[in-house]
C-alpha cells in the first residue's frame, strides 16, 4: 500500500534505535492467553507486534500467557498457532509464561526478603475495602507488618499446598496511599488448587497477570512490550517490579484496542455464543474469529490490509465493519475467478433454440486481469436457469432485465427477448419463454442491437447443485456490549440464510476451499471446509457492493 507517515510506535522504536538503546535490537512479543480462539482484534495486535519487528529487523516471540489454569486448553494453543501462521507471520520462539513459574517464585522470594512483599490472610472483600477509594488512601492491616521470616515461611507453605483456595495471597508492599489504585499493594500470587494444561498439579499457587507479564517480558529481554490502553494504569507497577528486581528494562507501550461495530470481541462472550449454540462453533463463518473469517473466505492479505488501514490509535474508537468488507472485496476483485450460479432459480426456455443441442460458450476467468486470466467452457442449451428476480410480470420503467417484450444479454451467450410466461394454480410464475437472437452471440455479435442489462444463467441439463449459505451481521445493533441487558438479546435472528439448492455451472465443481470465486452479480464465495463433492457447500464471503468509500 501507499506511503504513510510513521505511527507513534514506529516513532518510539526509531528514536530508540537512533539512541542506540538495546544495541538497536527490537524484540516484541505476542502474548495470547490460551482461553479461546483469536479474533480480528488480536490480528491487530499480531500485525502490530510482528509488523514492527519485521520493519526494524527484529523478532517476535509467541508467548502463551497461561497463568490462569482453569480456563486454558491445548485446543486453544493449537488454534492460536495455526491462525498466526495463516496470517503470514513467523515467531522467533514459542514460549509459555508457565515455563517461568519457578523463576517467578524465586523473584517473589527476593521481594519478600527485601521486605517488599507480604502474605495477607484477608478475604478479597476485606482487601478491597482496605484499599480505600481513589480519593481516600488505603489502610494497612496487621499482616502488612509481618516479619520477613514469617512471610518466607507462609509463602513456602502456600506453595506446599497447606492452605485452601482463597485463604491467603501474596501482595507487593508498594504504597497504600498511591493515587494509582494498582499500586496499593497489588496481589502477586493467589492459591488455586487447579490442574494446569502444562504444569499439571505441580503448582497450587499462580502468579497474577501484573506479576507474571512484565517479568516474563524481562526474562525474554523484550524491548517493546505493546498492549492495549486498559493497561496504562498498570505501567507504573510493571516498571516497579522490574526496578525492584533489577531485571532487563522492558518497556510497556499502549495502543487503542480494535472495536468493530455489529460485533462482540471478548473471548468470554464469544465462548458463550459457542457454548450456548448461538453459532455452530468458534469457526462459524459469522464469528469475528480469525478461523471464522478464514472459513468465510477472508484472505490473510485482506486482514493485514485492514489492520494497516485502521492504523494505530491512542484513543478508543469504533471501526466500521464495512471497512473490513471493503478490504476483502478489493483483494478478491483482483484474484477471484468469475463463475455463474443461480441462487433462486426459475426456468427460462428459448423456444426457437434447437431441442437437445449443446453449444459451448467461453467465459474469461477474471476481466480485471490482463488477458482475462484464462477461461473456461460453459455449456449452453435450450433450457436455462435464471434468477427469479431477473423477471417481472409488471416491470417498472428502467427495469433492464426480463418482462414480456424486454430484452437482456445472457452473459457470454446471446441476447434474448421475453415473449411469455407460465403460472401455476397459485399464481406463481414457473417458466419464462423467450426467443434468442442467433446473430447476437457474444464475441461475434452482428445483431446491431444494444441491450442495457446482462444476466447470468446456468444450462438446465448441465447444471450442478450446491447448498449456498448467505450471512448477515451476527448482531442487530452497533455495540451489543453497551446495550441494556444481555448482549445476546441483540443477536440477529436472520444472520444465516441457507439456500439448499442453487444451480451452478459445471466448472464450479472444481472449486477448492480457500480459493474464492465470484458468483457473478451475487458476491464472492468460497467452498466451506465441510463441503464434500457429493454435497457442495458455498459460503458467501461478501456481497459485491456496499456504500463504503475508501
Ligand atoms: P479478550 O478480551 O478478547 O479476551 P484479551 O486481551 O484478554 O482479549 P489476550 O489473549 O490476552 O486476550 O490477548 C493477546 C493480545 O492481544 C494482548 O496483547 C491484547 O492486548 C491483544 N488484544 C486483544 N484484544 C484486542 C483488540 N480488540 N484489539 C487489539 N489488540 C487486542
Ligand atoms: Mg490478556
Ligand atoms: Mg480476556
Amino acid at each position: 500500500s501507499e506511503e504513510r507517515s510513521l505511527n507513534f510506535l514506529e516513532e518510539i522504536v526509531e528514536e530508540d534505535i537512533a539512541a542506540g538503546k538495546n544495541g538497536g535490537r527490537v524484540l516484541t512479543r505476542f502474548p495470547p492467553e490460551p482461553n479461546g480462539y483469536l479474533h480480528i482484534g488480536h490480528s491487530k495486535s499480531i500485525c502490530l507486534n510482528f509488523g514492527l519487528a519485521q520493519k526494524y529487523n527484529g523478532e517476535t516471540n509467541l508467548r502463551f500467557d497461561d497463568t490462569n489454569p482453569t480456563k486454558e486448553d491445548v485446543e486453544y494453543v493449537d488454534s492460536i498457532k495455526e491462525d498466526i501462521k495463516w496470517l503470514g507471520f513467523e515467531w522467533a520462539e514459542e514460549l509459555y509464561a508457565s515455563d517461568y513459574f519457578d523463576q517467578l517464585y524465586e523473584f517473589a522470594v527476593v521481594l519478600i526478603k527485601n521486605n517488599l512483599a507480604y502474605v495477607d490472610d484477608s478475604t478479597a472483600e476485606e482487601i478491597a475495602a482496605q484499599k480505600g477509594t481513589p480519593t481516600e488512601p488505603g489502610t494497612p492491616n496487621q499482616y502488612r507488618s509481618r516479619s520477613i521470616d514469617e512471610n518466607l515461611q507462609l509463602f513456602a507453605d502456600m506453595k506446599a499446598g497447606k492452605y485452601p483456595d482463597g485463604a491467603k495471597v501474596l501482595r507487593a508492599k508498594v504504597d497504600l496511599a498511591s493515587p494509582n489504585m494498582h499500586l496499593r499493594d497489588p496481589l502477586m500470587y493467589r492459591i488455586k488448587h487447579a490442574h494446569h494444561h502444562r504444569t499439571g498439579d505441580t503448582w497450587c499457587i499462580y502468579p497474577m497477570y501484573d506479576f507474571a507479564h512484565g517479568q516474563s517480558d524481562a526474562i525474554e529481554k523484550i524491548t517493546h512490550s505493546i498492549c492495549t490502553l486498559e493497561f496504562v494504569p498498570h505501567r507504573p507497577l510493571y516498571d516497579w517490579f522490574i526496578e525492584q528486581l533489577d531485571l532487563f528494562p522492558s518497556k510497556q507501550y499502549e495502543f487503542a484496542r480494535l472495536n468493530l461495530n455489529y460485533t462482540v470481541m471478548s473471548k468470554r462472550k464469544l465462548l458463550q455464543l459457542v457454548d450456548e449454540k448461538h453459532v455452530e462453533s468458534w469457526d462459524d463463518p459469522r464469528m469475528p474469529t480469525i478461523s471464522g473469517l478464514r472459513r468465510r473466505g477472508y484472505t490473510p492479505a485482506s486482514i493485514r490490509e485492514f489492520c494497516e488501514r485502521i492504523g494505530v490509535a491512542k484513543r478508543e474508537n469504533m471501526i466500521d465493519v464495512g471497512l473490513l468488507e471493503f478490504c476483502i472485496r478489493e483483494d478478491l476483485n483482483k484474484t477471484a475467478w468469475r463463475r455463474m450460479a443461480v441462487l433462486d432459480p426459475i426456468k427460462c426456455i428459448l423456444t426457437n433454440y434447437p431441442d437437445g443441442e449443446t453449444e459451448i460458450m467461453h467465459g474469461e476467468n477474471n476481466p480485471e486481469v490482463e488477458g482475462g486470466d484464462g477461461g473456461r467452457d460453459i455449456p449452453f442449451s435450450k433450457e436455462l436457469w435464471i434468477e427469479r428476480d431477473d423477471f417481472m410480470e409488471d416491470p417498472p420503467k428502467k427495469f433492464f432485465r426480463l418482462g414480456v417484450g424486454l430484452m437482456v444479454r445472457l452473459k457470454n451467450a446471446y441476447i434474448i427477448r421475453c415473449d411469455d410466461f407460465v403460472k401455476d394454480a397459485d399464481g406463481n410464475v414457473t417458466e419464462i419463454h423467450c426467443t434468442y437472437l442467433p446473430e447476437s452471440k457474444s464475441g461475434n455479435d452482428t445483431s446491431g442491437i444494444n441491450v442495457k442489462g446482462t444476466i447470468h444463467w446456468v444450462s438446465v441439463p448441465h447444471a450442478k447443485t450446491a447448498e449456498v449459505r448467505l450471512y448477515d451481521r451476527l448482531f442487530q445493533v452497533e455495540d451489543p456490549s453497551n446495550e441494556d441487558g444481555d448482549f445476546k438479546e441483540y443477536l440477529n435472528p436472520n444472520s444465516l440464510h441457507i439456500l439448499p439448492k442453487a444451480y451452478i455451472e459445471p466448472d464450479l465443481t472444481n472449486a477448492i476451499p480457500g480459493k474464492a470465486v465470484q458468483f457473478m452479480r451475487k458476491g464472492y464465495f468460497t467452498l466451506d471446509k465441510y463441503s464434500t463433492p457429493d454435497h457442495l457447500v458455498f459460503n458467501r464471503t461478501v456481497t459485491l457492493k456496499d456504500g463504503w468509500k475508501s
